[in-house]
């Protein structure tokens, strides 16, 4: 391993152009350090693996806000469906999240990382990496070339399949589920909301959704413990919710993916690596969604990795990372979990008694005022503590052992 000639330096070698790559490399590159962008693909964002549904104020506290090209819908909230059709609404009075077109979503952010001065190398696979004291070797293919370029920090941020960090000896991000998603046209939606269908017959382990990005287009998906691709054929065909509405139904695209629900690894950095989004597994264990919080982490990995080549540090400074990550996002990701096994655990039956209560109960309109679509845990510990939930909870979960 590691044969080629070395050719080139860098202070930061980003190994990935997904979202957590590129903000990473603007927050880098913006401290005035030199940055290198290693993506495997020749054009940012493809190929597509998302449902694109991000909250508005997930974008806020980002800070790398979508222009209105990159938007093709927006909606208001979400209507939760039982296994039998039982159903809830959370609505609120203003639009809630963006459904992003992400392949401009991504080159938006590669447009942002070369503003603030990194530089970003497509169809460039990195297929090696040796870290010894004083710096990382990276060995990349371009093409039929082989090059070696050197960096005092490697981050990360090269998806949830994590050949690189594997090889660093890292862990993998757990309980991964496949996904299929098509992309349809002519079918009737609500535009304002997204449909979220759960049970154990619909999804295994995950739930259904369909996002709809126009009058008469969606993204209809599903993620499950395994076959996602003829449950999602069964759920179009026989539930009684979408049957009708997706009869005349077409499939424009498919696209097929990977949901992380088990959070994040248990150590996300080493000696001069950071490792940032899918790859450390930091997405949110109930919905999937890995835009707003792995790239929160990115913010950070940037930052702390800027500021250590900057002010010359040493290497222990990088722990930083971690620290800063888990004290703002830990308790998030940890609530989520215990909610994911939660909800993995619910038998059909429970989860329809569940949906009536909550509907009977106006729970709906609890989650609509206090709920946040990536910070759950005030919302989770507001339900644990209203008298009503609770009680929920516990005939819940007794009728679940009888
Ligand atoms: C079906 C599905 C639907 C989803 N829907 C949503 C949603 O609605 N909202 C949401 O927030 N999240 C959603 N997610 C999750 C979201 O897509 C991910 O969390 C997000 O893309 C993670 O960003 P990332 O930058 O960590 O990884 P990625 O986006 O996977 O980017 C990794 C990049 O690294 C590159 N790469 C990998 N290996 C190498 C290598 N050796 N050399 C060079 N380049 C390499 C890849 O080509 C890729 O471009 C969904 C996921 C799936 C599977």
């Amino acid at each position: 391993m590691l044969n080629g000639n070395i050719c080139e330096r860098t202070d930061i070698a980003i190994v990935g152009a997904g979202p957590a790559g590129l903000v990473a490399a603007t927050c880098a590159a913006r401290t005035g350090v030199k940055v290198s962008v290693f993506e495997e693909h020749g054009i940012i964002g493809l190929p597509t693996h998302c449902a694109g549904l991000v909250s508005i104020r997930g974008f806020k506290k980002l800070g790398f806000y979508p222009p209105s090209n990159v938007v093709l819908n927006k909606v208001r909230g979400a209507i939760f469906f039982s296994p039998s059709g039982h159903s809830f609404v959370v609505e609120g009075k203003k639009d809630q999240a963006y459904v992003l077109d992400r392949i401009l979503y991504d080159q938006f952010l590669a447009l942002k990382a070369e503003k603030a001065g990194a530089k970003i190398e497509l169809a460039c696979k990195v297929n090696d990496v040796f870290v010894n004291r004083n710096k990382v070797f990276i060995e990349l293919v371009k093409g039929k070339r082989e090059k070696i370029v050197t960096t005092k920090v490697l981050i990360d941020a090269e998806g949830v399949k994590s050949v690189i960090s594997s090889r660093l000896g890292f862990s993998k991000p757990q309980s991964l589920l496949p996904a299929v998603q098509f992309e349809m046209e002519n079918v009737e939606v609500y535009r304002d909301f997204v449909e979220l269908y759960f049970g154990q017959k619909i999804a295994p382990g995950f739930f259904a959704w369909i996002i709809p990005t126009s009058d008469s287009s969606a993204r209809v998906g599903l993620a499950a413990k395994s076959k996602p691709l003829n449950l999602l054929k069964k759920f179009l065909r026989s539930n009684k919710q979408v049957l009708n509405r997706f009869r005349k139904g077409k499939i424009v695209r498919v696209i097929g993916g990977t949901v992380i629900t088990g959070g994040p690894i248990s150590r996300t950095w080493d000696s001069r690596v950071l490792l940032v989004g899918d790859v450390a597994g930091q997405v949110k264990p109930t919905t999937g969604g890995g835009i707003v919080l792995g790239s929160l982490c990115s913010i950070i990995a940037g930052r702390v990795a800027g500021e250590f080549v900057r002010n010359d540090l040493p290497v222990s400074f990088l722990s930083n990372y971690e620290k800063t990550w888990r004290k703002l996002f830990g308790r998030e990701f940890r609530s989520m979990k215990i909610l994911r096994t939660l909800l993995n655990f619910l038998s059909d039956k429970t989860l329809d008694k569940l949906f009536l209560y909550i509907s009977r109960y106006e729970f709906n309109e609890d989650l609509a005022k206090y709920g946040d679509m990536d910070f759950q845990y005030k919302t989770i510990l507001r339900s644990l503590s209203n008298i009503k939930a609770l009680a929920v909870a516990f005939l819940t979960l007794l009728s679940q052992l009888v």
